[in-house]
């Protein structure tokens, strides 16, 4: 590849991944059959699903990293693999990271528990490893020491006077009778069936991957005041309060080298005049699936 193409190759992706240049430029040559940013392969953008769905809430997360319009979902940026996806955590952010992300079982045996069921953590000179008790899927959090992983999960768990015995430690190797109740892959006596469908739809699943993949496009100048996500069956409700307009986003994401291929419901709009808080967005390679952007044009709300 020659060398002025692979620096703006670089360039265009750090805007996407939020990767130092040298990583982006690395990449871009480590892996060029899978293009300047890869697909997940379909068990792991299922994982990539869920963790985009537990670090999204605004309230869970508080929808930032360690400053104000920093990281985008806690996260610092991301490095996409076929088979895996690795997490930049800034250390001050890793506590909701890491609480949000692993399993927490409800005091009682009747309410749901959260986090994503099955998840459990390895760890290497590399940093933190986290997989699904059975389940293909890779979330790597480079950089990451077991010590350190270990005091965030303790202050998380302290922040939210959580005195139960986490399941991580109890059921290391073997799910916990609530993730099996509870977890939509797992269920009773069934596991290798539903581990093969999964809960969600795969056109869903895939395009919350593809928006995890790309989402430090909302680290903008000037910042986005707050983001949030959540899900509706068939939609991805993504929100943020100022910042970046509809057209910054749906350009970025329908970028013909590093977005989808797809097509949005309107453009030119946030304009003063005009009207326009949902822009939905499609991508061929997520069928019955779209992304709702919902834009505030200012400030952040609580109430929200
Ligand atoms: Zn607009």
């Amino acid at each position: 590849m020659p060398r002025g193409h692979l620096h703006t190759l670089a360039r265009q992706r750090q805007h996407y991944t939020g990767e130092r240049f040298a990583r982006a430029a690395k990449h871009l040559l480590m892996q060029p059959w899978a293009g300047p940013l890869p697909d997940a392969s379909p068990h792991q953008a299922d994982l990539e699903f869920e963790v985009l769905l537990r670090l999204g809430r605004h309230h869970m997360t508080l929808g930032h990293g360690w400053r104000h319009g920093d990281g985008p979902f806690n996260l610092s940026w991301l490095t996409p693999h076929t088979d895996a996806i690795e997490l930049g955590v800034h250390p001050l952010a890793l506590p909701d990271v890491a609480a949000n992300l692993m399993p927490r079982l409800s005091p009682d045996t009747t309410g749901q528990p959260t986090g994503v069921l099955g998840l459990r953590v390895s760890h290497s000179g590399a940093g933190v490893e986290l997989t699904r008790l059975g389940l293909p899927g890779v979330v790597r959090l480079p950089g990451i020491r077991e010590r350190q992983w270990q005091q965030a999960l303790a202050v998380a768990r302290d922040d939210a006077g959580d005195t139960s015995p986490p399941v991580w430690q109890t059921h290391q190797d073997t799910l916990h009778s609530q993730e099996i109740t509870y977890g939509p892959r797992y269920g009773t006596g069934s596991s290798r069936r539903l581990a093969a469908t999964g809960r969600h739809p795969s056109g869903i699943v895939r395009l919350g991957s593809a928006l995890l993949r790309r989402h430090q496009i909302f680290r903008t100048a000037p910042p986005v005041a707050g983001i949030d996500l959540w899900f509706n069956p068939g939609q991805i409700e993504l929100e943020w309060f100022a910042g970046p307009t509809h057209d910054d986003i749906t350009s970025a994401l329908l970028d013909p080298v590093f977005g989808l291929s797809g097509s949005t419901s309107r453009r030119g709009c946030c304009r003063p005049s005009t009207s326009c808080y949902g822009v939905k967005l499609w991508c061929a390679s997520a069928p019955h699936a779209t992304v709702n952007l919902r834009r505030q044009s200012s400030g952040w709300s609580d109430s929200q």
